[in-house]
């Protein structure tokens, strides 16, 4: 099937082995269609990959499976797929560090709003996520059977009325309202609003005077859903789903795509493939470099720059001096990161049974944090080193004042990551991840879809619609999936 130059020919070819692709590439080949996957790098993953650097495994950057649950997206297509994902449930899933307090986002719903009512007793913090439950469990009732986005059939269109309905029939006109508006009566001090817009950054990448209270509803109430950490990494769980793809060639970057006959041949340095049907599993920045120097008719296509968020990271090992069953991610909060313009960094050790990221008494550590890919661009190398530096040494102290274990713990090398890195390793245009943010005037009629303006040529990702983490990406996956698979039951 696979070969040199010009001699393989698939139903469907995938380019990028990030969550999007990987989910798209194993729904498909479970349909029947004869699916290849390249992948630049010589793991799968993305922005959700584990690396490895001097014999240590590191998530690169996402850390949390969430939705594991069969009615929920990545839970129904592991039914469906027959998986039994390496993932182990994590309770509660976050810590939110403030300065002078901490909460606990827990499983259980009346001990979430038993932490916050405590921890913000001047707020109605019940008030608030009661309204923010009833509305999210409306959504995840319907978001796993989302038709493709915008619907074009007479078939979609009857499905999207159909949930539409049954959204605000379940969830009430909430759903539909700014989420700064909602919030209002509930919020009463400023220390609770500057903590809801963190949470919102790391689930709607934007704070709640710009969002939906539909999507803000899903962030903030997402430690209630079943919430995994991955055994192995999270790059493990992305090879779990590949395993139903029959041909993936890791370490081989799609250079140029052209048209050929009525499909596209695909040039890469182990020989050139055709395939009718392509996948792009690029961000929509970097989609149109593909086709040619400037595609005119995909670079119309792109959303505004000021839309994009960059990250900034630090990975390192260190030696396991944690009191057993203490947390595994922490949101912890600050003033202005000079380095990066962000109020919190998010921190994730690995589970202390996990064999590969836990070695001999460690445990390995991701940070990230928001970032203004402008605070990055045009420097040095010197000027660079230097703020790479100061962001290690600003998230350093913040840490150890929130999680003192840290301090006199054994920490291996300190890896400093920042957008040039993502750049570098995902291929993300700019340095550009985590979607584009689910701000009220784009989302969702003006967020970008899987189409494109090419036959038979889409887009998956968290750039296109509805964005947003694996969760989001796994919909996203199977709206196209079910608009090349019409008949296929996902
Ligand atoms: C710091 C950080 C923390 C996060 N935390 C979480 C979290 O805890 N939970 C969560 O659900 N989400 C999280 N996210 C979001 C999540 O990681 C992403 O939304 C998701 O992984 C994006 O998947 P994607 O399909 O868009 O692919 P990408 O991650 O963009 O991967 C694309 C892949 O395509 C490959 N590729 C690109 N061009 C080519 C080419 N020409 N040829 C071959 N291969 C190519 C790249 O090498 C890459 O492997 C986080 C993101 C970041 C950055």
């Amino acid at each position: 099937m696979v070969g040199n130059k010009n001699e393989a020919t698939d139903d469907v070819a995938i380019v990028g082995g990030g969550v999007g692709g990987v989910l798209a590439g194993a729904m498909l080949a479970h349909a029947g269609r004869s699916v290849i996957l390249f992948e630049a790098m010589d793991y799968l993953g993305g922005c959700s990959g584990t690396f490895e650097r001097d014999g240590q495994a590191y998530n690169a950057g996402a850390t949390t499976l969430i939705g594991l649950e069969p009615p929920l997206p990545l839970g129904r297509l592991a039914r469906l797929l027959g998986l039994s994902l390496p993932a182990h449930p994590v309770d509660p899933a976050l810590k939110v560090h403030l300065p002078d307090r901490s909460v606990r986002m827990c499983r259980n719903r009346e001990a979430l709003l038993a932490e916050f009512s405590a921890a913000f007793p001047e707020d109605d913090a019940e008030g608030l996520w009661r309204r923010a439950f009833r509305v999210a469990d409306a959504a995840w009732n319907i978001i796993g059977d989302l038709p493709p986005f915008p619907p074009r059939r007479t078939k979609e269109y009857a499905q999207a009325i159909r949930l539409s309905a049954r959204l605000l029939a379940e969830g009430g006109l909430d759903a539909l309202r700014p989420a700064r508006r909602v919030l209002s009566p509930h919020v009463r001090t400023g220390d609770f609003l500057r903590c809801l817009d963190q949470l919102l950054l790391i689930t709607n990448q934007a704070p709640s005077r710009e969002v939906w209270f539909l999507s803000a509803a899903l962030g903030l109430s997402y430690t209630t859903l079943d919430t995994h950490t991955a055994m192995g990494g999270m790059g493990a769980v992305v090879e779990a789903f590949a395993q139903k793809i029959p041909n993936v060639l890791k370490g081989t970057p799609v250079r140029r795509i052209e048209r050929q006959g009525s499909g596209y041949a695909l040039h890469t340095p182990r020989g050139t493939y055709s395939a009718p049907t392509v996948i792009l599993n690029r961000d929509i920045w970097g989609a149109a470099s593909l086709f040619g120097p400037k595609e005119p008719r995909m670079e119309k296509e792109r959303p505004e720059q000021h839309d994009r968020w960059g990250a900034a990271t630090l990975h390192f090992m260190v030696g396991d001096v944690f009191p057993s069953g203490m947390e595994l991610h922490h949101q912890i909060h600050h003033d202005q990161n000079p380095e990066t313009g962000s109020h919190s960094f998010f921190l994730s050790l690995s589970h202390p049974d996990d064999r590969r990221l836990s070695p001999r008494g460690y445990r390995s550590v991701t940070i990230s944090t928001h970032t203004a890919l402008s605070l990055w661009e045009g420097l040095s190398t010197g000027v660079y080193q230097e703020k790479k530096e100061r962001l290690r040494d600003f998230i350093l102290s913040h840490l150890f004042r929130s999680i003192p274990e840290f301090l006199a713990a054994e920490k291996g090398t300190i890896l400093v990551g920042s957008p040039r890195t993502f750049a570098r390793y995902t291929r993300r245009t700019g340095g550009t991840v985590g979607g584009i943010p689910l701000r009220i005037r784009d989302f969702p009629f003006r967020y970008p879809t899987f189409r494109t303006p090419f036959k038979n040529v889409y887009m998956v990702g968290d750039t296109v619609f509805p964005g947003q983490g694996w969760p989001g990406v796994a919909v996203g996956a199977m709206g196209l999936v079910r608009h090349l698979e019409p008949g296929i039951l996902l």
